[in-house]
């Protein structure tokens, strides 16, 4: 089951964000990774924010982290949210790619029972033919 409706907009898929979302579409989460200074960067963008260099890799993580902070949205501000209120958003920190930070949903565990540090894998929502969106379940 979808995490939200139908009627919630995707992301935009632009230069800088491509390598991130083919790679979901193939259940691969890629961290940018700085070729000049080695720093990991989440989300995708085209300079690194360390050094100002223009050069990076992507590195694929493990998809394993733990929940860095967590809210729960209990008012609907879009119809496409109208059936998962009340619903999480999560700040998971990967425990690889240097602890890059990303936002997300966490499946399979009640809001209530979210916890700081709790581990966390990620799992694919496949939304259509273009957007594959990482989710994160308690490990
Ligand atoms: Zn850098």
């Amino acid at each position: 089951m979808a995490f939200f409706g139908p009627e919630m907009p995707l992301p935009a898929i632009g230069p800088d964000t491509r390598d991130f979302w083919e790679a979901c579409r193939e259940h691969r989460l890629v961290v940018q990774r700085c070729t000049g200074c080695q720093s990991f960067r989440f989300a995708p963008a085209p300079v690194c924010f360390e050094c100002h260099s223009w050069d990076y890799e992507n590195v694929e993580s493990n998809g394993v982290g733990e929940v860095y902070t967590w809210t729960i949205t209990h008012r609907a501000i879009h119809p496409a949210v109208a059936q998962a209120v009340p619903y999480n958003t999560v700040v998971v920190r990967l425990l690889d790619c240097g602890g890059a930070m990303i936002t997300s949903n966490l499946v399979g565990v009640a809001n209530e029972e979210i916890r700081p540090g709790m581990l966390v894998r990620v799992e694919w929502d496949e939304i259509d033919s273009d957007i594959t969106l990482p989710r994160f379940r308690p490990l």
